[in-house]
């Protein structure tokens, strides 16, 4: 089989993944990871650009293992695709700098998630490298040279910049690099379970990957759903109703949902009925990450191994794109 192209795209190695980040990013890695060539980079640098501190840095560890396992149980394949740890990778310093020279600070402060992001993390004043977090993601992308960004949707605006930083590069000092495309998931922004925000981890309106059945059921149960139905007989909203939603995402029993539906707007089911299926169908749909996950763990060596063999391709990749670089711009060399 021919290869598509080469994908790069990774998670910053904050905390667990949650069911926002597999149809938003990770749902398209596995769908993809036979046609591309993949690199899934561990984003520990970008963790910096919030959390500089040494008890985050401190946390990077256990962090980097869970989610790890998380990619493991949820069907990213070590065997096909690499999955390495970006601050190995040192040529990730180098054509970050080159990169921030051909961007400027207005085009920068024009990325609507970095205040969102200075603002979640309360700072009062935008730090230097979490204004380039985008700057430092293009390197990611074009250090392996990748052609397609499995992204979510919070994430697109970013891609955009490593899009016009290869088209910069390319134009100033010859072709380099590809113009990478972005992909956004099915879902390409998931709510939360408190139907309020965008689910993340740090807004306790996540269901991870890694939650067992009883931590799903109970999650399920408190979800938010239409607020004006206080009874079971009273017309419901389907659309924007986050266990409508979930059901849409992970219920593949289409003709239940479409019933479901059908008499939630007639007012003739209650809820509990509809989270019920859901929790069911969520359950099911998390049973092969639990069996996987399972297997993982039982062997406690496999992640350091598998982040060291991917972070040898990344390494390769890398150091060839290093060369192109420094030929393409005739700096002065020693050697
Ligand atoms: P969280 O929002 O839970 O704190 P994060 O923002 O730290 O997660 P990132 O490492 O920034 O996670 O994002 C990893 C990938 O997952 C990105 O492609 C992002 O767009 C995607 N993603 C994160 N949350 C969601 C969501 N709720 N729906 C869809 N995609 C998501
Ligand atoms: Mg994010």
């Amino acid at each position: 089989m021919t290869v598509k192209g080469r994908i790069l795209t990774g998670d910053r190695p904050t905390g667990k993944l949650h069911l926002g980040h597999y149809v938003g990013s990770i749902a398209n890695r596995i769908r993809l990871q036979d046609e591309y060539e993949c690199f899934f980079i561990i984003a520990d640098l970008h963790t910096l650009t919030t959390r500089p501190e040494r008890e985050h840095i401190a946390q990077l560890g256990d962090n980097i293992h869970e989610m790890v396992l998380d990619y493991l149980s949820a069907g990213i394949d070590p065997e096909k695709s690499a999955i390495f740890l970006q601050s190995a990778v040192t040529e990730t310093f180098e054509l970050n700098l080159y990169f921030e020279m051909l961007t400027t600070v207005p085009r920068l402060e024009r990325v609507p998630s970095i205040k969102d992001m200075a603002q979640a993390a309360f700072l009062d004043a935008m730090p230097f490298g979490l204004l380039g977090y985008p700057v430092l993601q293009a390197a990611d992308i074009l250090l392996p040279r990748a052609t397609l960004v499995p992204v979510g949707k919070d994430n697109e605006s970013h891609v955009e910049v490593t899009r016009e930083l290869a088209r910069r590069f390319n134009f100033l000092y010859g072709e380099v690099f590809p113009v990478p495309e972005v992909l956004v998931g099915e879902v390409p922004s998931l709510i939360g379970t408190d139907g309020q925000a965008k689910m993340s981890k740090s807004l306790n309106n996540a269901i991870f990957l890694s939650d067992d059945e009883k931590t799903v059921n109970d999650k399920v149960r408190n979800m938010y759903t239409d607020p004006a139905r206080i009874r079971a007989d009273i017309p419901g909203k389907v659309e924007g109703n986050p266990v409508f939603i979930y059901h849409d995402a992970f219920n593949p029993n289409v003709d239940e949902v479409n019933d479901l539906k059908e008499r939630y707007t007639q007012g003739k089911v209650g809820d509990v009925e509809v989270k019920r299926k859901l929790a069911a169908a969520i359950n099911a749909f998390l049973t092969p990450f639990r069996e996987r996950r399972a297997q993982y763990e039982a062997k406690p060596s496999l992640v350091r191994e598998v982040i060291r063999a991917g972070t040898a391709r990344a390494r390769v990749e890398a150091a060839e794109t290093m060369r192109r670089v420094r030929d393409a711009m005739g700096m002065y060399r020693l050697d």
